[in-house]
């Protein structure tokens, strides 16, 4: 990229990189990051690309929230403490009104999380994000999605579902009430990283995964890599009032079920430990294989990238 068109995107990034961790931030080759003695260091890294992931005419403001949000999710699976990021930006042209809407959503997910945008890297081409997240973990503790025991407890945080009748809300394929609209939008373009429940998890939690793919999809995950069956009650799920609104429970439900993109935590724990607040009971770890929602659906796999080649 030319040095004034790089010089403009350093203006909006380089003031978002200061936190706890981070002794040396954007503009030399590396950022320098620190631990605490005893921590080990978590990271991920996950790409959004316009069209696919979000659509293109979702506000700049948004498209930035979201992207850190996403990434910031995984941490949050793993009970991990936020350090910083980097984000990798490949734009189709240095559109100054675009960046400067763009960092405001950083800006606004950098303070929320506490995780410092400390480096990155931009270039020119088709509207993609990449977002790197740095985490610190308890050496020895993680929450992985092995762990699921016959017996435990299945839980999640917030309510399901509502990403995926925002999706329908945008497609005009269902017209809900005004204040509803408004609600799934934000909740769409605003998804929350469960960052602190991750933290109050980190112990006790025996499995747990973040639902970007849709609970049937993700908790699928955790019965695999456990080698146990998770049933859910589809009954219990956590329905917002803008999805209880909907003519069609069942629709709702397999909303619930079935769409991704509502980035809250799904985990196990062992019976009788009491679940943190704003989570939700929905089921329970049996032998056996894969997921039992008591249903059979046309498509619980979740979104696949690949599934036509
Ligand atoms: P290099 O050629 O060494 O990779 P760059 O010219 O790509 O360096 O970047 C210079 C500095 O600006 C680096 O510290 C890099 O981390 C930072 N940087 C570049 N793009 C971004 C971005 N989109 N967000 C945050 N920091 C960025
Ligand atoms: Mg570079």
């Amino acid at each position: 990229m030319p040095v004034a068109e790089f010089s403009l995107i350093y203006r909006y990034f380089s003031h978002l990189g200061r936190g706890e961790a981070v002794d040396l931030s954007v503009g030399d080759d590396c950022a320098i990051l620190h631990l605490q003695p005893g921590e080990r260091l978590a990271t991920s890294v996950d790409t959004m690309v316009e069209g696919v992931h979000f659509p293109s005419d979702s506000f700049p403001e948004d498209i930035g929230f979201r992207a850190i949000s996403t990434a910031a999710s995984d941490l949050a699976a793993m009970g991990a403490r936020p350090l910083g990021m980097t984000v990798a930006l490949t734009l189709p042209d240095a559109d100054e009104l675009w960046l400067h809407a763009f960092s405001e959503g950083l800006a606004a997910a950098v303070s929320e999380y506490e995780l410092p945008l400390v480096g990155g890297d931009t270039t020119r081409g088709p509207l993609t994000i990449s977002v790197q997240v740095l985490g610190a973990l308890p050496l020895g503790q993680a929450m992985l999605r092995n762990g699921a025991s016959v017996g435990d407890e299945v839980f999640v945080s917030g309510t399901l579902g509502d990403a995926a009748a925002a999706l329908a809300v945008m497609a005009q394929e269902w017209q809900p009430g005004a204040d509803h609209v408004e609600y799934l939008l934000e909740r769409f373009n605003r998804p929350r990283a469960r960052l602190e429940l991750g933290l109050q998890l980190l112990g006790s939690a025996t499995a747990t995964i973040d639902i970007s793919d849709g609970l049937l999809a993700d908790a699928e995950h955790i019965a695999a890599a456990s080698g146990v069956k998770i049933c859910i009650d589809p009954d219990l799920l956590p329905l917002s009032p803008a999805l209880r609104s909907h003519d069609s429970r069942d629709t709702a439900v397999r909303w619930a079920l079935t769409g991704g993109d509502d980035y809250e935590l799904c985990f196990c724990l062992p019976a009788g430990v009491a679940p943190p607040a704003g989570t939700t009971l929905i089921g329970h770890v049996e032998a056996g294989v894969g997921v039992d929602c008591g249903l059979v659906l046309a498509s619980p796999a979740g979104y696949q990238h690949f599934d036509d080649q």
